[in-house]
Order: C-alpha cells, then structure tokens, then sequence
C-alpha cells in the first residue's frame, strides 16, 4: 500500500504525491477558504434531475466526444497510463463513476441527472481519464483495482448502511465494475491516495482546457459534490478528498493552465 499523507487544515495542505506522476500545484488556506465559503453559502442539497437512460447516454457521448481527441493526445503525451479508453453508462443512479482495469470507465446515470451540464459531465469522464492515463489504474494494487469512485464520499450518504455492514472484498467490487452494476459496492475503501485524486482532477482540468470547454462550467461539478458531502457525517470523509478540497485544487487548476497554457505541471523526481 502506498504511502498517504494527511492534509494540513486552514495552512494549506502537504503533498506527499505518493503515487502521483505529477507535481500537481498546492492550494492555499485563502483558495481553501474561498471554496468553504462558497459550498457553505450554496446551502442545501443540489437538485437531482431525473434524466432517462437513453438522455443520459447522448449526454455522456456528447460530453465524451468533446475531450476524446484532447484526453487521447495528453495521455500519449505522458507516456505512462493506459490511453485506449472504453467509456460507457451504467443505469446505476448513485452519484458516481469509476475507473478499472482495460481501460474502461463506467459513468453512472446518476453523474448526468447531478450534472446541470454538458462540461460537467466531461469534467467527470476527464477525471477518469486521468486516473488511466497516470497509471493509477495498475499502481493502485490488486486490492484497490477498483478504480476511483470521484464521488464515493457522496454517493456514501445514499448507501452507508451498506458500507457499514462490512467490506466489499476486492473481487465483489470488481465484479460490480465489470457488471456496470452498484460502484457503490466498494464505499468506505480508499480506491485512490488523495494525491492520485488531486493528480486526476488536475489532469481533467488539462483535458477540458485543452478541448476547449469551459472550465469554469465543468466546476459547478465539484461544487455540487461538496455540497452534498458537507451533509455527510464525518467518517467516510476521512478517507476521501473533502469536497471544499476539490474545488480549491480545481481553481488553482484553472490559474496554473492558464499560465501554461495547458502545459503539464512538472513530474515527481524531476
Ligand atoms: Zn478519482
């Protein structure tokens, strides 16, 4: 198991980037502070569109084509991860999607009926992407070859009697992955270290600035997530990205790609 590294609170947060390819840019307090702010100020929980199967399909392929071409070409750019991605919808309502091995990528519906629109959901797939394409898929070990769970802090709200009645052995969780069936079958593991996370949304903010989609739409993604998880009992949290987190890692993304223009930050060990 790799090692993790423990956020810092209010000062900032410790990178240990275990498992990282990249050196992903650090948040400060005031970024932090201003996405606590904003969640805490957003209220209540976001609003669930019922979306139909075959919407959510066009919605996900929509989003996918968009990014396809630029996710590809980074990926192949980092030389490390699996860039041959085979993308698809499960039926499954819970907000979530997942990465695992093969390439494959599962969107639940549950990601498009959160989603207020089209970048959102591409922020989402990029997220995936980037798992693939730094190689978190194969390095994150037999027991965590789940994938990524982008919202399993969230999704945990809906099934935490579930998780809490024990484990879900890695084969369990695989099979439902393979199944396109309940992601959240694997709540309350640790699928990825939170810099692997942060290296993931960093890599999805490059995809979709890359591609051209507006990066200050996709957020509204991130947003919607904390606020959902800020409803959570702590616990589960413990061991995911906080959402706040996410929001201040995904602004810092935004300045840091705009300074580049989309170049990649340096790599570990470099
Ligand atoms: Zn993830």
């Amino acid at each position: 198991m790799m090692g993790r590294r423990l956020f810092l609170a209010g000062g900032g947060m410790l990178c240990g980037c275990a498992g990282a390819v990249h050196q992903v840019p650090p948040v400060t307090g005031t970024q932090l502070g201003l996405a606590q702010a904003e969640v805490a100020e957003a209220g209540g929980a976001p609003i669930r569109r019922p979306v139909s199967e075959r919407d959510a399909q066009a919605m996900m392929r929509s989003a996918l084509a968009r990014i396809r071409p630029s996710a590809t070409r980074l990926c192949q750019e980092m030389a490390v991860g699996v860039c041959r991605w085979e993308v698809r919808t499960s039926r499954d309502r819970t907000l979530n999607a997942g990465a695992g091995g093969d390439g494959r990528i599962v969107i639940n519906q549950g990601i498009m009926e959160y989603a207020a629109n089209e970048e959102e959901v591409a922020l989402v797939i990029g997220h995936e992407m980037g798992h693939h394409a730094a190689n978190h898929v194969a390095n994150s070990g037999d027991a965590r070859a789940i994938g990524s769970m982008i919202g399993a802090a969230v999704m945990a709200a809906a099934t935490l009697a579930a998780a809490a009645s024990g484990p879900v052995s890695a084969r369990a969780a695989r099979r439902s992955v393979e199944s396109g069936a309940n992601l959240g079958g694997a709540v309350g593991r640790l699928a990825f270290s939170k810099e692997q996370e942060r290296e993931a949304d960093y890599l999805a903010a490059a995809i979709l600035y890359r591609a051209g989609v507006d990066l200050g739409k996709a957020r509204g993604f991130l947003v919607t997530m904390a606020r959902l998880s800020g409803r959570m009992e702590t616990g589960i949290l413990d061991s995911h990205p906080a959402g706040p987190e996410r929001v201040a890692g995904w602004d810092e993304a935004m300045r840091d790609l705009a300074r580049s223009n989309g170049a990649l930050p340096p790599r570990r060990g470099v």
